[in-house]
Order: C-alpha cells, then sequence, then structure tokens
C-alpha cells in the first residue's frame, strides 16, 4: 500500500511540476516569438537566413502548442474533483478562445438550455472542450461556425462540438486520438489523446461523426450528476 501511495504521490508532484513549468516557460517562449518576427522583418536578410527564422517560428509554435494542449488550465496545487455545470465551463472556453476563432473567421456559438451537472476536474475537462474546440477552428474555413450543444438523456450528459470544416476520411478518424498523430505543420497530435485519457478517467467517452469536405461532430458522452 504505501508504494502505492508513493506512486501517486509522486505522480501527483510531476504534474504539479508540469503545471508550473507551462506557466513559467509560455512568457519567454511569446518574447522570443516577438524577436524572431521583427528579425525576419529585415528586408536586407538573405534568403537563407530568412528560411532560418521561419524554421525556428514553426519549431518554437509547435513547442507552444504542446504546452496548450496538454497544459492550458491545469493549475499548480489544485486537481480538485467536483460536481459542477457543464454550461459553465462551456462558456469559460468560448470566452478563452472566441478572438482567437475571430481571426480565422469562425464563430462559436452556444445552445444550453438544460442544467446539465457531472463529475470531475473543472480544469481537465476545460482542457478537453480547449482541445476539441481548436481543432474544430483549424479544420474550419473562413466564415463557418461552430456550434456546441448539452443535452441530458437519461442518466448520460451528452455535449456536441460541430464543425463545418474539411472533415476527415474514415482512417483518418481511427487514427485520431493516437499519440503523435497529426496531419497538420505544427500539430503535436496530443490533443485528442489527452480528451480520450480525461475522459475516460470521468468514466466517459468519445464519439467521432465526420464527412470529409462536410463537417465534423464530436461527442461527449459522460454520467450525469443530479
Ligand atoms: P493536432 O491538433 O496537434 O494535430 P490532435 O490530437 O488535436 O492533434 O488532432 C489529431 C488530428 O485529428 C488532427 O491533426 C486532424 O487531422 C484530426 N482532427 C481532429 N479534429 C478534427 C476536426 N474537427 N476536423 C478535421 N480533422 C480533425
Ligand atoms: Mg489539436
Amino acid at each position: 500500500l504505501s508504494h502505492e501511495v508513493a506512486k501517486s504521490e509522486r505522480a501527483h508532484i510531476a504534474s504539479q511540476l508540469a503545471a508550473s513549468v507551462a506557466h513559467e516557460v509560455r512568457n519567454p517562449m511569446t518574447v522570443i516569438k516577438g524577436f524572431l518576427q521583427l528579425l525576419r522583418s529585415d528586408k536586407q536578410l538573405s534568403d537563407k537566413y530568412q528560411h532560418y527564422l521561419i524554421t525556428m517560428e514553426l519549431e518554437l509554435e509547435r513547442a507552444t502548442a504542446i504546452i496548450t494542449d496538454y497544459l492550458s488550465f491545469a493549475k499548480p496545487g489544485k486537481i480538485k474533483v467536483e460536481r459542477f455545470l457543464v454550461k459553465d465551463q462551456l462558456n469559460f472556453v468560448i470566452q478563452t478562445l472566441t478572438s482567437y476563432a475571430l481571426l480565422k473567421g469562425v464563430e462559436i456559438r452556444c445552445q444550453d438550455r438544460m442544467d446539465c451537472y457531472i463529475k470531475g476536474s473543472k480544469e481537465k475537462f476545460q482542457q478537453v472542450l480547449l482541445n476539441i474546440v481548436k481543432n474544430g477552428v483549424e479544420a474550419s474555413n473562413n466564415n463557418s461556425f461552430i456550434d456546441l450543444e448539452t443535452v441530458k438523456r437519461g442518466e448520460s450528459v451528452i455535449i456536441t462540438i460541430r464543425d463545418y470544416g474539411h472533415g476527415m476520411e474514415s482512417e483518418q478518424i481511427a487514427k485520431a486520438g493516437l499519440p503523435f498523430y497529426t496531419t497538420k505543420e505544427t500539430g503535436t497530435g496530443l490533443g485528442l489523446m489527452v480528451c480520450y485519457q480525461i475522459i475516460k478517467a470521468m468514466d466517459g467517452r468519445i464519439h467521432i461523426d465526420s464527412k470529409l469536405g462536410r463537417g465534423t461532430c464530436f461527442t461527449i458522452i459522460l454520467p450525469s450528476e443530479e
């Protein structure tokens, strides 16, 4: 037993450390990115050096994405399991992502007429929503929408996140969520893996429905906590 306690204590310390590192590392990375962009705006630079700078920016973007996909809302010192309203967390994530989405010409819409309660860590659930909605925005064309909806059906809460973007083939759907599977230049291929892990730990599951060229719908099914 004491061995198990030590193991879970170690895991806790590791995740706390990761959360602190994420917070501390983001700022210097933003500063580096700013200076790289400044350097690149120098028109006298040779093509060779321009290319070096672009490569550095892309790699920096990938490093930043790892923090976003893994640790965005992880708060040092706070892994608390509680009962909460789905609606509040959807609104929080919409607030966080609205300006990013608008920059890409995408509007996030939300329909929530029911008060649905679930149980888990709010921060981890926010991470799930962030990763799926962000993928939706990244898959969308200009002038598009992301539609979020929550309903209660029997003992389950069903959350749908729908986009009208480029969609996936069935092979892609099968691979989505495998570690490091990405089709993006600076993708991590870790976002959906994290979502699957978190939702599984909450006794829920995720279903993907997608049509190439038409869009994708993610469904998250979780036990309702009345
Ligand atoms: P990343 O976003 O870093 O590529 P993810 O694990 O979040 O990693 O997603 C894995 C892959 O699944 C993406 O690269 C993309 O090919 C596919 N995918 C995920 N969400 C969508 C979506 N809404 N529409 C189309 N493809 C998607
Ligand atoms: Mg992603």
